[in-house]
């Protein structure tokens, strides 16, 4: 029989370090939820890196622990982890995806390290791939694996979705590797995107590097036709919704109404990483509270930072950006009885994040790039009542879903200042009109539907090539 093989840099796990020795559990993740339809199923499987280093001693034990719960794992070390994930993913795809070029950091240490993992991935896929398998990549740490899989099994079945944008070709051609990465995506029968724009984008970094031919959305290469589309991911949105009712949730709304009374709060939810937009978005509160006196002490901004690589020069430095720009914030407006910006610095669990979601009347979600953002969906799917208001960057891939949010462009922190006293007074009225029409979008396109249509175009991308034989 058949079967399907997942692959992405991560497999779905979280990790206890007992005394006993390492124990892994299953991620509620959004991804891991979508997918667990999948690998769940049959004899089908999730390749992946465990997320911690494994002693070789420790090697057999944890892969027998990983089969248990369907996960194949890709042993990584230390180096690898240092140059091809921290190096060449971290600091040339992600900033050159994310359009802030200035911050690539070109090496051949990180190239090498990029194509021995990629080869490391394969290895582990041919281990558990047999002729007619479906094999579905995921994410930019693998974008030579379809080209490495096909070359060794040119017949099978393979899948790439990019969860990050994909930059116009301006861009995409400084990578000095550009063309082998372009190679290795299009060993893919269909490559997936969130959005029309960043498939848009592939389509043409792919047809004027490598000089290959398209029609619409197909691209001719030497061997194959590969199909190049957009599938937004969505979320398992009756999970945000009936989670609102839970009794953990409801005693941290009561905890957050007795801490803030009447003042309106306005959230904020990011993990550390320049491409946010967080100091842009605190801007954009400190002209609010400049030009709006009348707002004194009735609106707080929530905002929770996540944190996340901050060892590492830029993110550090952004961090301690964000603590200046909230203390001189404080320092100028607060009195006895309100802070203008709680911010914090920490990671909380799903039932304070879905009582914030509920207990919120505006999300501030204003990246300078997003390849989707989950957070704005959720807080949608959270608002059972049909009230609270989205502002929402048109740099995020859920802007072309979420056209009922007001939309702004994060670099514009006046017109975001704006969106504040307009999301503040607007009615309830017009609240409901917006967030009903957003709340059915987001439960219509759940994160199933996403896997389902991705599954779904895949087969008929590999009958319709069959069919072109
Ligand atoms: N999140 C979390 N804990 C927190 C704050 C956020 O688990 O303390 C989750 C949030 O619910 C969302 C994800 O982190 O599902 C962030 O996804 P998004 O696409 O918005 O941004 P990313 O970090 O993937 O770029």
């Amino acid at each position: 029989m058949s079967k399907t093989i997942i692959v992405s840099n991560r497999l779905p796990v979280k990790i206890d370090a007992t005394e006993q020795g390492i124990q892994f559990k299953p991620s509620e993740g959004g991804l891991a939820t979508g997918l667990s339809s999948v690998y769940k199923n049959g004899n089908n499987v999730w390749v992946g890196w465990p997320g911690t280093e494994v002693a070789d001693e420790q090697v057999k034990q944890v892969t027998s622990q990983l089969k248990e719960l369907r996960l194949s794992p890709v042993f990584l070390t230390k180096d690898d982890i240092n140059l091809y994930y921290e190096g060449f993913s971290n600091e040339i795809l992600w900033p050159i995806f994310h359009y802030m070029s200035t911050y690539a950091r070109y090496d051949d240490a990180y190239w090498n390290s990029y194509q021995q993992v990629n080869e490391k991935f394969k290895q582990a896929v041919l281990q558990v791939a047999e002729p007619g398998d479906t094999i579905w990549i995921h994410d930019y740490q693998l974008l030579l694996l379809p080209g490495l899989i096909r070359a060794a099994l040119p017949d099978i079945t393979i899948g790439f979705f990019q969860h990050i944008p994909f930059p116009s070709y301006e861009l995409f051609r400084l990578i000095p590797w550009r063309s082998e990465l372009l190679n290795g995506i299009l060993g893919a029968d269909l490559v997936g995107f969130h959005t029309y724009d960043d498939a848009r984008h592939f389509l043409s970094s792919a047809t004027r590097i490598l000089q290959l031919k398209s029609s619409s959305n197909v691209i001719s290469t030497h061997s194959r036709s590969v199909v190049v589309e957009s599938f937004p991911m969505g979320i398992d949105s009756d999970k945000f919704e009936e989670i609102v009712h839970e009794q953990a949730v409801r005693d941290n709304i009561t905890h957050l109404e007795e801490s803030f009374g009447n003042t309106r709060l306005i959230l904020s939810i990011d993990r550390l990483d320049y491409s946010k937009g967080i100091l842009q978005r605190l801007q954009a509160f400190d002209i609010f509270l400049q030009n709006h006196q009348e707002y004194k002490e009735k609106v707080s901004l929530y905002m929770i930072v996540v944190p996340s690589r901050d060892t590492v020069g830029q993110y550090k430095e952004l961090r301690d950006d964000i603590d200046k720009l909230v203390g001189n914030i404080n320092a100028r407006f607060r009195t006895n009885v309100w802070t203008p910006v709680n911010y914090f610095y920490r990671s909380f669990p799903l039932e304070m994040l879905s009582a914030l979601y509920c207990f919120s009347d505006i999300c501030l979600v204003t990246p300078m790039r997003d390849g989707m953002n989950l957070v704005c969906k959720e807080y949608v799917a959270s608002r059972t009542n049909n009230d609270g208001v989205l502002i929402l960057s048109e740099m995020a891939g859920a802007s072309k879903e979420l056209i009922d949010a007001l939309i702004v462009n994060p670099n514009n922190v006046r017109q975001m200042s704006d969106a504040i006293v307009e999301a503040l007074n607007m009615s309830a009225d017009e609240q409901v009109k917006r967030m009903t029409q957003m709340r059915l979008l987001i439960s219509k396109y759940n994160v199933h539907h996403w896997v389902k249509i991705f599954m779904e175009r895949l087969e008929e991308t590999k009958r319709m090539q069959q069919s072109l034989q």
